[in-house]
């Protein structure tokens, strides 16, 4: 989307917008608002319009600011956008190795609850699962990323950055009794690489078949 106008041009179905999906980002219910405030923009010669909805969350009484739109010609869809959104992680993208999301979705929680050693083993774990679904050889994770980086699965950035991440070089499966905690922010940096490693290896292919797709149904 590069422009606000195009906000609903693609989305969910209706012309309305489905109050039930939004869900409050204090207390986590779906779908309890009543609107306190709503305001139009329209789109010069044209039906298309911005709604500008303010929803009061009869659980909590916080507020969620709500900017929707259904699409410009004959109202088919529609599509929203809400501030604040939840910051907890619910799920991992369906697209992904359902393992590996699980383990993911864990080193997620655990930075957000600051359990640093636990997400760190939790992304080390899941880096694993996921080198390994990619059939990469070595016997660590380092040697590994070097290896997917040898055959052109990673690319070169990827296999640089993994030389400056620190928790990386640690063994999980073989914990040392003298090992400190985990640095919080060695523990933020694998987690960071984590994200961009599953992008990279599952996002980004998922994204670029489903463009190929709504090319081939256009033509
Ligand atoms: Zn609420």
């Amino acid at each position: 989307m590069s422009s606000w106008w195009q906000l609903g041009e693609s989305g969910y179905s209706g012309n309305k917008l489905g109050v039930y999906r939004v869900t409050c980002a204090f207390c986590m219910e779906s779908g309890k608002f009543k609107s306190v405030f709503h305001a139009e923009k329209k789109k010069p010669n044209s039906d298309k319009k911005l709604n500008f909805e303010t929803l009061e969350c009869a659980n909590c009484n916080g507020y969620v600011m709500v900017l929707w739109s259904a699409s410009e010609y004959g109202g088919r869809s529609h599509d929203y956008r809400v501030l604040p959104w939840p910051l907890q992680i619910e799920k991992f993208p369906e697209h992904w190795p359902e393992t590996i999301g699980r383990y993911w979705l864990q080193a997620q929680r655990n930075i957000q609850d600051e359990n640093w050693d636990a997400a760190a083993v939790m992304a080390r774990s899941a880096l694993q699962l996921a080198l390994r679904d990619q059939h990469a050889n070595g016997n660590n994770l380092k040697r590994e990323i070097d290896d997917l980086a040898s055959k052109g699965v990673l690319p070169p950035t990827m296999q640089e950055w993994a030389n400056h991440i620190r928790e990386l070089g640690n063994d999980s499966a073989h914990p040392n009794p003298e090992q400190g905690p985990t640095n919080p922010q060695d523990a933020r940096d694998i987690v960071e690489f984590l994200n961009f490693l599953l992008e990279y290896l599952y996002t980004f292919p998922y994204q670029i078949q489903r463009y190929r797709e709504r090319r081939e149904n256009d033509e």
